[in-house]
This record gives structure tokens, C-alpha cells and sequence, in this order.
């Protein structure tokens, strides 16, 4: 028998990188199985139990035989809950028919990116951005073009930046907020800065990803899809995953003009069909109840974050940021760089996560993954125990630096 090597693949496939998040997620949990005691900080998870209100609406779906192919877009009462939520929560005015519900916020990026760009068009990303966002734009055969934030600025890059960066070939301009890895926000003001400029630009659609708008620990939640000069060309990305605690529940959506929304539809009609049946019936249980099991968990997550600024603070050589919203860290460990412990030099943030991870059991994300170096993602949605574990590792790790 032949042995089949990776040459015979597409180069498609060949030039995608692999999601950093999960592999190392997937590197902590075989640590994990090999007897190790990992402190696994890596995911972007809610560690919280589904609400009880929305288990029951799945159960309850699965008792009622709810187990057939639903429409491509979603079954019609969770459309029509999606559009009453964004005319609610976030003053955007689209109808059901404007909402295509889908497998997590993942697949509306995915879609998203796929019905918008033609090969050699510019996709401005924010930077720090999620892990998903370059290698979707490459795999469309767009080109990526990184607008880097500061430290000094909360990592978000001007209004200026993003002027200097536009050419003829952008297309699409793309941010989280709150944004996942840093937890900075866009405050009004600033994403009504960015309007302003896309609205100058007639070629340009922003997609704003706003899947961790419930845990936001600031000032109240902004969507650009709510600005109508330029309503026509936003793609509002959100989903269930985090301000419901429903990440394997896998339901995302996006709200668009009915031109990108129903594009949207036919690209899902071809790869996934419409998302599970039951799991749509739980989200339309989340979405039309009151909003008290997110602001619980939102409660929990700010005392984290309390917890852990205080800790992380009190580790030599890292400079933090005090995230605003979702539920990371995004420390600057540069200052180790170059040191060694006596066996290993630190020369980045992967060399500082794998060794972090292989030396202390303590697993995060390397900057690198969020197109950002300098820098580990922290993620604080676990129980305070391990946080403080987590964070002691760390500095014992940091205090063997020389
Ligand atoms: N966008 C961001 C910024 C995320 O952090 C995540 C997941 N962590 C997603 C999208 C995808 O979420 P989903 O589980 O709905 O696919
Ligand atoms: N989005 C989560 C994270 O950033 C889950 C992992 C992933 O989907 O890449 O950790």
C-alpha cells in the first residue's frame, strides 16, 4: 500500500494553518490525559452549565421528533427572535428575512468572507484579532491587511491607521468588540469614527463580529450595524456560544442586507444545509427569555477579571491590559524575551506557551495566533481556583527567567 503524504493534497488545504486555539487546547488536554495536572487556560469557553430554560426547549425538541431537515436559514421563530433581538439589544432594524442562522459565529464569518471577496481583494483586520479571521480571508484568496493596535492605545489602532490602509482594493474592514484576544471595547464614538469613514468609501462592507456582546463590563454595547448611513454594507456576525453558554450547541448567525444574506444562504445551502434542528430550538428558548442568566454569568466573569488583573499584576516583567469585555488576558511577556531558564531560551510567544505549557502544566495561547506577537492570551473563563493556580504557575515560571 501506498503511503499518502500531505503533497497530494489541495494547496488549498496545504496553506491553511491549523486553528492555534485548538491545537493548543489540544496539546493541554493530552497532557491532561497522560496524568498531568494542566491548569488549561487556553480555550475561549464558558465553563458555566447551558441555562436550565434552554436545555429544556432541546429536550423538549428531541421528545417532540423536531429532528427534520429545517430551512437553510433557520427555522422562521428563530429569525424572527434574531431580528427582534437586534431591534432590542442593538438598534438594528433588518427582518427575519436579513437573518441566515448557521453552525456558530465561525461559519457567518466563513460565509460571510466567502460571498463577499474575489481573489486579490483587501480584508483590513483589526489587530489583535481572532485566530479564524486571516486564514479565512487567505482561504477566500483575499488579501490580509493588518491594522496593528498598541498596547498604549488598549491594542485598538486609530482612525488613522485605518485611513492610511485603505486603497482601491479594499473590500472588507473587520473587527471583534469586544474583542477576543485583548477584551478592549469600541467605545460609540469610535466605531461612529469608523462609520463615518466606511460611509466615505462606497466599496467598503465592515463585518463586525459581536459574539461576546453580552460580557462587557463597560460602556453599553455599540453596533455599527445601527449606523444608517452605511446599514447596506454591514454584516452583523454574532451568535450563542458565549453570552449563553453554548459553545457545542454550535448556533451563530449573521444580519445583512437581503442581497448578502440570501448569497449567504445559497453558500450554506451547498457545504451545511441548515443548522441542527434542536439546537435551534434551544437558541429560540435563549433568545426570547429575559436577559438574566447572561448578566449572571457577565457578574461572575467581571469578579474574574478583578481577580485576575490583581494576580497577574503582581508578576514581575508582564505589563496587562484591564480588558473591558469577553473573557481574556492579553499580557505583554516581551521583557523575557531573550532570557533563559538554563535549558530553554524564550525568543517569542510560542517559545514562551510551549514552554509555559511543557515545563508548568499551565496552557494559554501564544500572541503569534492572533497575528500579534509579544504577547499570551490568557483566558479567565474557569473557576477562581484554577485562575489563581494558573497565575502562580506563571510567576514561579517568570521567576526562573534569567
Ligand atoms: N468570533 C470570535 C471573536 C470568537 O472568539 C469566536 C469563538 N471563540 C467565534 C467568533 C466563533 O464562535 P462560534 O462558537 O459561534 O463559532
Ligand atoms: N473561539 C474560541 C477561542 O478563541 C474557541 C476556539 C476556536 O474556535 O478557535 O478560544
Amino acid at each position: 500500500m501506498s503511503t499518502l503524504t500531505a503533497s497530494i493534497l489541495s494547496d488549498r488545504i496545504n496553506a491553511l494553518a491549523e486553528s492555534q486555539t485548538i491545537a493548543m487546547a489540544k496539546k493541554a488536554r493530552e497532557l491532561a490525559s497522560a496524568g498531568h495536572n494542566v491548569v488549561n487556560l487556553t480555550l475561549g469557553e464558558p465553563d458555566f452549565a447551558t441555562p436550565m430554560h434552554i436545555k429544556e426547549a432541546g429536550s423538549k425538541a428531541i421528545m417532540d421528533n423536531f429532528s427534520y431537515y429545517t430551512p437553510v436559514a433557520g427555522i422562521p421563530e428563530l429569525r424572527k427572535g434574531i431580528a427582534e433581538k437586534l431591534k432590542r439589544d442593538n438598534n438594528i432594524d433588518w427582518k427575519q428575512e436579513n437573518i441566515i442562522v448557521s453552525t456558530g459565529a465561525k461559519q457567518s464569518l466563513a460565509n460571510a468572507l466567502s460571498v463577499l471577496i474575489n481573489s486579490g481583494d483587501e480584508v483590513i483586520i483589526y489587530s489583535p484579532y481572532w485566530v479564524s479571521y486571516a486564514e479565512l480571508v487567505k482561504l477566500y484568496e483575499g488579501n490580509v491587511v493588518e491594522l496593528k493596535g498598541t498596547f498604549k492605545n488598549d491594542f485598538k489602532p486609530t482612525i488613522q491607521d485605518l485611513k492610511n490602509a485603505i486603497t482601491e482594493r479594499t473590500k472588507v474592514i473587520m473587527y471583534s468588540s469586544p474583542c477576543n484576544p485583548t477584551g478592549s471595547v469600541f467605545s460609540k464614538t469610535e466605531l461612529l469614527e469608523i462609520a463615518k469613514v466606511v460611509e466615505q468609501n462606497e466599496n467598503i462592507y465592515v463585518i463586525a463580529d459581536e459574539i461576546y456582546e453580552y460580557i462587557n463590563y463597560g460602556e453599553p454595547h455599540f453596533s455599527i450595524g445601527s449606523v444608517d448611513a452605511i446599514k447596506n454594507r454591514v454584516i452583523t456576525v454574532n451568535g450563542f456560544s458565549k453570552g449563553y453558554a453554548m459553545t457545542g450547541w454550535r448556533v451563530g448567525y449573521l444580519a445583512a442586507h437581503k442581497t448578502i444574506a440570501d448569497a449567504c444562504d445559497k453558500m450554506q445551502s451547498q457545504i451545511t444545509s441548515g443548522t441542527c434542528s434542536i439546537a435551534q430550538k434551544a437558541a429560540l428558548a435563549g433568545i426570547t427569555a429575559d436577559l438574566s442568566s447572561s448578566k449572571e454569568m457577565t457578574k461572575t466573569f467581571t469578579k474574574r477579571r478583578d481577580l485576575m488583573y490583581r494576580l497577574l499584576n503582581e508578576i514581575p516583567g508582564l505589563k496587562i491590559n484591564n480588558p473591558k469585555g469577553a473573557f481574556y488576558f492579553f499580557p505583554d511577556i516581551s521583557a523575557y524575551f531573550g532570557k533563559t531558564d538554563g535549558k530553554t531560551t524564550i525568543h517569542n510567544s510560542d517559545d514562551f506557551s510551549n514552554w509555559l505549557l511543557s515545563n508548568y502544566y499551565m496552557s494559554t495561547v501564544p500572541g503569534s495566533a492572533f497575528g500579534y506577537e509579544g504577547c499570551i492570551r490568557i483566558s479567565y473563563a474557569a473557576a477562581d481556583e484554577k485562575l489563581i493556580e494558573g497565575c502562580k504557575r506563571l510567576k514561579d515560571a517568570c521567576a526562573t527567567l534569567k
